[in-house]
C-alpha cells in the first residue's frame, strides 16, 4: 500500500531530524500563520557563557568571591544561565560552598542559603523591583546594552555585582526568521524573559521587529492568546521550563530538543531533535504539501 500522505509527511520530518508526535499534529503543522519564537536556546544556540565578573564598588568582595557565591546558590538549577555561573567557576577551580534551600522561579532567577546567607541570582530588573537608581541597575544596563545576559547576585537581599553572559546567535536564525516570514506573511515575534536591550539587540540582527521581553511563562501564554485573538493559528517555538505554558497554548508548539527542558519536549507537540532551527519551516512545509494531497 501507498503511506498516507500525512504519515509520509512524518516519515519525513524524522529524515530532517524533527520528531512529529501525531497525524493530527503534522496536520496542524501546516495551517498556522503566526509565529512566536523564543531566544535563548531558540534563536541562540542556548550555550551561554560568563564574559564579565562585575562586583559593585564596595561590595568588598572580589571577582571570585561574587562567582563562587553565584556558582553554589546556581549549582542545583538546571537553568542555561545557571550552567554557564557554575562552569566559570569550574574552570576557575573554585571550590563552592554547598547550597540548602534552594528555590528557583522560572523567567526570575534562584535562591539558595550559602554559608548562612540568603543568595539570590537572577533578573536585575526583577530582583531590583524598581530600585533603579542602585548602583548595580547601572551596572547591568551596562553589560545590556553590549548585548549581554547580565545576572544579579544579592546576599541577603544586599546587591553584591552583576555577572554578564553572552550566547552565540544560531548560524540559520536570519535564514529561519526570512523562511518563516515567506511561509506566513507575518514577521515571527519574538517572546523572551531576557532583558529589552539585549532582546532588541538580537532582533535587530535577524530581522524581527515585534519584540516582547521581560516576560514571565503567563506573559508568554498572553502573546500567544493575543495574536490568536487577532484571528492567528500560532506556532510556538521554545525550549525552556518557561516557555511549556506557551507551548501548550499555541495551535502547534515545537521544542528545540537537544538543551531543552523535560517539560518543554514532555509538552511540545513536536521536537526538533538534530538542534537544526531551519527545519521549522521545513516541516511547516511538508504539511503543506501532505494536505494538498489530502484534500
Ligand atoms: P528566555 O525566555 O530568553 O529563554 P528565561 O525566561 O529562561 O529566558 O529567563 C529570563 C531571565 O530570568 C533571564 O534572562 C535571567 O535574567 C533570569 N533567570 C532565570 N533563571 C535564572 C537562573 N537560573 N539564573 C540566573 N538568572 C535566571
Ligand atoms: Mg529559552
Amino acid at each position: 500500500a501507498t503511506m498516507p500522505p500525512l504519515l509520509s509527511a512524518i516519515a519525513n520530518a524524522g529524515r530532517h531530524g524533527v520528531l512529529v508526535k501525531s497525524a493530527v499534529v503534522m496536520e496542524q503543522l501546516g495551517q498556522i500563520d503566526a509565529v512566536a519564537l523564543d531566544k535563548t536556546g531558540t534563536l541562540t544556540e542556548g550555550i551561554p557563557y560568563v564574559t564579565d565578573l562585575r562586583p559593585l564598588a564596595g561590595s568588598g568582595v572580589s571577582e571570585e568571591e561574587l562567582l563562587r557565591l553565584a556558582a553554589a546558590a546556581e549549582h542545583p538549577s538546571e537553568h542555561p544561565l545557571a550552567r554557564a555561573v557554575v562552569d566559570a567557576a569550574r574552570a576557575r577551580d573554585l571550590d563552592l560552598p554547598v547550597a540548602e534551600d534552594f528555590a528557583s522561579a522560572p523567567g526570575t532567577g534562584v535562591t539558595a542559603t550559602v554559608g548562612g546567607h540568603r543568595v539570590a541570582v537572577g533578573s536585575p530588573a526583577r530582583l531590583l523591583n524598581g530600585r533603579t537608581d542602585h548602583p548595580a541597575a547601572a551596572a547591568a544596563a551596562r553589560l545590556e546594552d553590549e548585548g549581554r545576559t547580565a545576572v544579579l547576585v544579592e546576599v541577603d537581599g544586599a546587591p553584591l555585582g552583576v555577572l554578564g553572559i553572552a550566547d552565540r546567535l544560531r548560524e540559520e536564525a536570519a535564514a529561519t526568521v526570512a523562511a518563516l516570514t515567506d511561509l506566513t506573511g507575518a514577521t515571527p515575534a519574538l517572546v523572551t524573559g531576557d532583558n529589552p536591550r539585549a532582546a532588541a539587540r538580537l532582533a535587530h540582527e535577524v530581522g524581527i521587529t515585534d519584540v516582547r521581553a521581560g516576560l514571565l511563562p503567563q506573559d508568554k501564554v498572553a502573546a500567544v492568546r493575543e495574536l490568536e485573538q487577532a484571528g492567528r493559528k500560532v506556532l510556538v517555538v521554545g525550549d525552556g521550563v518557561n516557555d511549556a505554558p506557551a507551548l501548550a497554548a499555541a495551535h502547534t508548539g515545537i521544542a528545540m530538543g537537544r538543551a531543552g527542558s523535560d517539560l518543554a519536549l514532555e509538552t511540545a507537540d513536536a521536537v526538533v531533535v538534530r538542534d537544526e532551527l531551519a527545519t521549522v519551516p521545513t516541516v511547516v512545509a511538508l504539511s503543506r504539501r501532505a494536505r494538498r494531497l489530502v484534500a
